[in-house]
């Protein structure tokens, strides 16, 4: 029999807890560390969709990305949000447990994917963590082959499933890029890092007005900003592949729905 704590102690193996960023909240938010585990259900977030598609597979855990508790929640009712998450969770005896912070950390992990996806040789972190500096967030090196910038973009928006958030780049289309920093989900707080700056593009996500305004007129050749969600949903493939190795004998599924925020634009 495997038990939560057995796939607890797995996916502690894999990305380790204590690489997580000091706010954040990763780990066991619902659920027995005693229950016995079959079935793992895979998706970047916990939300109504998610839970209900995990109810309908019978998983007993939806491991996610992000955090279901990211901040306290008051009310744990069918009323309130995201105590709902919590509410049906229990009632289907589904256990919510995270890899995020720690993930984005880890060798082999979300950044890792994405750089290897983008086709970034030999990445190092764009942070190095204090302790060992082979892993940390973010992850810079040089791009094998060198490509154009808007080439460089159009193969990264295939490579990812397609989102109404799409790719957006600035720079010149034809300038061509030999090094890249990449930072998944919200990389904002890292486009100032002095890898981030020294790399001919940064690719990111929710990258916002000031902070790309800012590292362009800083002379940032190159931003690409991505879906947080797309950036993301790359890695839980590779991550399920893990856990399947990792705790032989249980069920590991990835969800395909799209929990990105948007659902359509409207091109100019
Ligand atoms: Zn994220």
């Amino acid at each position: 029999m495997t038990a939560l704590s057995d796939l607890i102690a797995a996916a502690d193996q894999l990305w380790p807890a204590a690489l997580a960023e000091p706010w954040d909240r990763p780990g066991l938010a619902v659920g027995d560390p005693n229950s016995r585990v079959t079935h793992v259900h895979l998706a970047l977030d916990v939300t109504d969709a998610t839970l209900a598609e995990a109810a309908n597979f019978g998983a007993d855990v939806l491991f996610t990305h992000h955090p279901t508790l990211f901040r306290p929640a008051a009310e744990v009712t069918t009323v309130s949000w995201p105590g709902r998450l919590v509410y049906r969770a229990v009632q289907h005896g589904i256990a919510l447990f995270s890899a995020h912070t720690n993930a984005d950390s880890a060798a082999g992990g979300v950044n890792d994917v994405l750089a290897g996806l983008i086709g970034i040789s030999e990445p190092t972190p764009l942070v190095p963590n204090d302790d060992d500096p082979r892993v940390g967030l973010g992850r810079v090196g040089p791009l094998s082959p060198p490509t154009a910038l808007g080439q460089l973009a159009a193969d990264i928006a295939r490579a990812l499933p397609s989102t109404a958030s799409q790719v957006r780049v600035a720079g010149d289309f034809d300038e061509l890029v030999h090094t890249v920093a990449v930072c998944s989900g919200a990389g904002d707080s890292l486009l100032d890092e002095p890898a981030a700056r020294a790399a001919d593009v940064y690719v990111s996500a929710d990258l916002r007005h000031h902070v790309s305004i800012d590292a362009r007129a800083r002379g940032q050749r190159g931003l690409i900003n991505l879906s947080h969600w797309a950036s993301e949903w790359v890695w839980l493939p590779v991550a399920a592949d893990q856990l399947r190795h990792a705790v032989p004998g249980i069920e590991v599924t990835v969800s395909d729905l799209r929990t990105d925020p948007w659902d359509f634009a409207i091109a100019q």
